[in-house]
């Protein structure tokens, strides 16, 4: 028969529950560009800032076959054990470079996907990194209210993906993998920067020593690299996903992590700074997509555009021009 959309207080009070089929309905909502739809997932999400925040978020990436849902699925289900609530969640990009995605497919993680203390939710396909990011930040908001109290969120290394999750997350993990050339990895070094953690996965068989080998390259590597402000020196370690080794070492490093941070404010700083910055970057996208998409920018900016190109006008006068036909000050 028909189905009767759920009232907002039906989603809160379900959500509340950590009932998770109702979750991911909210999240379907969340993700939903119709209008309609907008008002409804505000007000389940406004329902719940208060009752958010009380887990740790951790990004983690690295190149497609490092072994991310490998190590999710061992690391998760170590979590479970020790009592806590794992949600994953993705932040995929690839899905719109090759219309096939790398991370949506659920069958990744079987093992974890069976848990009831566990939600793994793919993304769906979206042109639009900026628009995915904030959607992974409000379903980061109701997977915590829900109850989940480590949030992972995993992407691969493709355009700003790393970025964009950083920017949500309180710790960064990088997989690497053992044996292969940097070029290979497709790793830049920017990535390396943002790592709080960065462990050298595969590190089994005859890779292990050579993994051994990297990770103390790695840790001079980081050496040269300034401190980070909140204290935290990022460290390099080596596992097995496949084999479930050293995962708890990893963990332990994230714990360390978590007690350190709060301990000097800087956790709670850097949350704060995430969510004056997921402000900011609304109002941006906005501001930007309204300018572009009006018409009489739209048809002064070809007319500028081409005595630009005629040497007519500076790019700095066209700009003004352009800008002032929308109310902006240049
Ligand atoms: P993802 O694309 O980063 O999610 O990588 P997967 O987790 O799907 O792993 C890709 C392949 O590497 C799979 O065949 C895994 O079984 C394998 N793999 C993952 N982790 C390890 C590991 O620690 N050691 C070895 N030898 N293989 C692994």
């Amino acid at each position: 028969g028909q189905k009767r959309p759920l009232s907002d207080n039906q989603f809160i009070e379900g959500i509340k529950n950590g009932d998770q089929t109702i979750l991911a309905k909210a999240i379907t909502l969340i993700e939903s560009t119709k209008k309609q739809d907008e008002v409804l997932s505000d007000e389940i999400l406004n329902g719940f800032l208060k009752l958010s925040g009380n887990s740790i978020r951790i990004g983690i990436t690295g190149v497609p076959g490092v072994g991310k849902s490998t190590f999710i699925e061992k690391l998760g289900l170590l979590l479970i054990k020790k009592g806590r609530k794992v949600a994953v969640l993705t932040v995929d990009p690839s899905s719109t470079v090759s219309k096939g995605s790398i991370l949506g497919d659920k069958t990744r993680m079987p093992e974890l996907l069976k848990s009831d203390n566990a939600f793994i939710r793919p993304t769906p396909t979206n042109n639009n990194l900026g628009g995915v990011a904030h959607k992974t930040r409000e379903s980061i908001i109701l997977c915590e209210a829900a109850g989940f109290d480590v949030v992972l969120v995993e992407t691969v290394g493709v355009g700003q993906s790393e970025t964009a999750v950083h920017g949500m997350v309180d710790f960064f993990l990088l997989l690497k993998l053992a044996g292969a050339g940097d070029d290979l990895q497709g790793i830049k070094r920017g990535i390396i920067e943002l790592a709080d953690v960065i462990a050298i996965n595969k590190a089994d068989g005859a890779n292990l020593e050579i993994a051994k080998q990297e990770a103390s390259i790695f840790k001079r590597a980081l050496g040269l690299f300034p401190p980070k402000q909140n204290g935290w020196e990022p460290q390099v370690t080596y596992c097995s996903a496949l084999h479930d080794e050293g995962i708890q070492e990893l963990w332990s490093l994230i714990d360390e992590f978590n007690i350190k941070t709060k301990k000097n404010a800087t956790f709670h700083k850097k949350r704060e700074e995430q969510l004056q910055n997921w402000m900011l970057e609304i109002v941006e996208q906005t501001i930007k997509k309204n300018f572009y998409s009006n018409q009489k920018v739209k048809i002064l900016q070809d007319q500028l555009l081409e005595k630009v190109l005629s040497k007519t006008i500076s790019p700095k006068q066209a700009a003004d021009m352009l800008l002032s036909s929308f109310d902006i000050k240049p």
